[in-house]
């Protein structure tokens, strides 16, 4: 437990998948926190998963199926949650690429490649923002969204996920920008590398975390603990003037030159 208090507020969180997500470590810290969890599952084929983790949180959550990759969808989605109330807090922490694109010359990447991994991992955080920000209260609310370095730096595997890290971080200040005069805030975590489903998947990703930890200046590896402190802290009143803004969550690994 940590001395936030979000009791009363409402989080909707999208991208758990199983107990190793990042979005699961981040409800659950929400949930310890006193605030109400909706988690947004993407398809029937996790929805076990999801129910049997939901039953470990503190308090009854309710679970919602969403495939972002439909405008339609996030709306209906959207619609239903608030028929229950405002939403305050909205976290998403989606990606996906086709594993082909996850490898080999980022100059071979297909069209359709490219289409899918920008409309899943970027679009979806301006639609998500759209609807959701509908149903956000007069006191306003935060949306914390997902990244990595490979926005700004080349990391060899990871490809088209690189551009479309590049989209989201400049969508979170367009939607910064847009949303502020509502008191809603937009802000990114960007993660050093952690063990999931999607980061398993990239090829080189041992090396990518091999050699952050080498290489950073706390010559470590991140916890995914440490990151669901920063979305706590993103999603509470403790972070009311910051927004538009991309958190490194990296034990330091940005800032080297070698
Ligand atoms: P994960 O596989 O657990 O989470 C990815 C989630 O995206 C899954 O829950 C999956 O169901 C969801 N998703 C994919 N396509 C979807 C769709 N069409 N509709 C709805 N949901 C869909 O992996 P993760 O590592 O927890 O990834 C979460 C976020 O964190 C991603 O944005 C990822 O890029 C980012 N990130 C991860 C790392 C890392 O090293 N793991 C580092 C930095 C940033």
């Amino acid at each position: 437990m940590y001395p936030i208090d979000l009791t009363g507020k409402t989080a909707l969180v999208f991208g758990v998948a199983n107990h190793r997500s990042i979005a699961w470590e981040i409800a659950k810290i929400l949930d310890d926190a006193g605030a109400q969890i909706i988690l947004s599952y993407q398809n029937e084929r996790i929805f076990n998963s999801v129910e049997s983790l939901s039953k470990k949180l503190n308090q009854p959550s309710r679970l919602i199926e969403c495939d972002v990759s439909e405008d339609s969808k996030i709306e209906k989605a959207m619609d239903e949650i608030a028929a229950a109330g405002n939403i305050d807090v909205i976290v998403h922490s989606i990606a996906f690429a086709e594993k082909d694109d996850l490898g080999g010359p980022f100059v071979d990447v297909s069209k359709t490649g490219f289409v899918t991994a920008l409309t899943i991992s970027a679009y979806s955080l301006i639609s998500i923002a759209r609807y959701g920000s509908r149903h956000m209260g007069s006191n306003g609310g935060s949306i914390i969204s997902m990244t990595y370095q490979a926005s700004t730096r080349v990391f060899p595997g990871y490809n088209v996920m690189g551009t479309a890290k590049a989209a989201l971080e400049n969508e979170v200040k367009q939607i910064a920008s847009d949303l502020g005069h509502m008191n809603i805030r937009a802000n990114a975590i960007s993660a050093g590398p952690l063990d999931t489903l999607s980061s398993r998947v990239i090829s080189g990703y041992r090396d990518m975390k091999n050699i952050h930890k080498e290489k950073s200046p706390m010559n470590r590896n991140i916890t995914v603990e440490e990151v669901s402190k920063t979305a706590l802290f993103l999603a509470s009143d403790m972070s009311s003037g910051i927004t538009g803004e991309i958190i490194h969550v990296d034990t330091g690994y940005n800032i080297m030159g070698i």
